[in-house]
């Protein structure tokens, strides 16, 4: 029925636990970590994660996903390294994006090892880049578009085709696009991961995750999620479907005010370059128009060289300096310090991450407002850097 039913009903309806009890219009919350045994063998507990408003969620992510099952987790990194695990060995490879999630990145630098599994960051995002890099005992290809910070775009239908033709796994990290934006699975994707801290959640509020994939792939991740136990509480289940309802509303009005920015920004003399894959100016703007409905709320810029990033930051009065993305209210950040920090000035420099790199999360405000912050905030950083000089 899902498939039949408008985005807007889906992100509303699908998913719901009817309140059969007191036909309260919304959900009711389920925070019993115990249930009598029924006929039926299911034993509810959290941590299978099979209680009433965990398995009604994984609904809605399914069906938004196109995908035959859903699962939540307690954040994006506990969807993202259970799923790894669930699929990789000793003695398997991986190969993964070089430009990736910083979180991502670490997980695989520090415990690949530990666990024997070896990997290669690819050396680019092409597809011709990620073939280069499978070898004998890759069994899983991770990818990461539109990616973070620098937005760039890879070619979901080359790189799952490739992958197929070679009886591998891939698995997309779609948090940046969300399901609005962008089905991976449409393209043949086999597994989509989110941070449902961002777009999903969309309010600063929750730390979540979430994974789609078909009834087969969801019975390896939930054999492992149940041993690592990163499930997350009834209660933060519901508020996630709560911010689920506007997903489509939030979504739609972020595309449309990066877009606005990514051209105000562009056009802005103390702007150097803009990264926004909804800008024709961008090297893969009919790739990301062929694969992506609406290209995203995200963003990445750098001022011209004379002017300091952090300064610039410091000035805004709406806009805030803060980590994470995604929220009704627009936020920057210097990948550098922030997402990127733990990554070596050698690497940043590889993979184009500047310390001049601004990533720029567009909220749900009046664009007039955030042109007249940022214009307001270039005009000081330019005036403090005179009377320095
Ligand atoms: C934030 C983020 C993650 C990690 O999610 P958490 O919810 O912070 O664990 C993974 N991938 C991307 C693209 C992210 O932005």
């Amino acid at each position: 029925m899902a498939k039949k039913l408008g985005l807007d009903t889906v992100c509303v309806h699908v998913g719901e636990v009817k309140d059969e009890q007191f036909k309260g219009a919304v959900s009711p919350i389920f925070m019993s970590t115990s249930y009598q045994f029924t006929d039926v063998e299911v034993r509810r507990y959290p941590r299978n994660y099979n209680t009433p408003n965990q398995e009604s969620l994984s609904k809605k992510i399914a069906a938004l996903e196109h995908a035959e099952a859903g699962m939540i987790f307690s954040s994006g990194m506990a969807a993202i390294s259970t799923t790894l695990l669930a699929f990789l060995k000793s003695g398997d490879h991986m190969v993964v994006q070089n430009t990736l999630y910083g979180g991502t990145s670490n997980f695989i630098r520090e415990e690949f090892p530990k666990y024997g599994i070896e990997f290669t960051f690819t050396n680019g995002y092409d597809v011709k880049d990620f073939e280069a890099a499978i070898q004998e005992n890759t069994k899983v290809v991770y990818i990461e578009t539109p990616s973070n910070p620098l937005l760039t775009i890879t070619d979901i239908k080359a790189v799952s085709a490739l992958v197929k033709s070679k009886g591998l796994l891939s698995i997309i990290d779609n948090t940046f696009a969300s399901p609005i934006n962008q089905n991976p699975i449409d393209f043949g994707i086999d597994i989509v991961v989110h941070s449902a801290t961002k777009y999903l959640g969309g309010h600063s509020d929750i730390m979540a995750g979430a994974v789609a994939c078909s009834d087969e792939h969801m019975h390896a991740i939930w054999k492992k999620a149940a041993n690592l136990g990163g499930n997350l509480s009834d209660f933060t289940v519901w508020m996630l479907e709560r911010s689920m309802k506007t997903l489509v509303l939030r979504v739609k009005a972020q595309n449309k005010n990066a877009k606005a920015l990514a051209k105000f920004l562009e056009a802005h003399p103390d702007v150097k370059k803009v990264y926004y894959p909804g800008l024709k100016s961008h090297p893969e703007y009919k790739l990301a128009k062929s694969q992506m409905r609406g290209l995203g709320g995200m963003l990445s810029f750098e001022l011209n060289n004379d002017l300091d990033a952090l300064i610039f930051q410091k000035e805004l009065k709406l806009i805030k300096a803060t980590m994470s993305l995604a929220g009704v209210e627009s936020t920057m950040l210097s990948p550098y310090m922030t997402s990127h920090g733990s990554l070596s000035q050698e690497e940043r420099d590889r993979i184009g991450i500047t310390n001049g790199l601004i990533r720029f999360s567009l909220g749900i405000e009046s664009k007039a407002d955030l042109i007249r912050d940022i214009k307001q905030a270039l005009k000081t950083t330019k005036k403090l850097i005179k009377t320095e000089a």
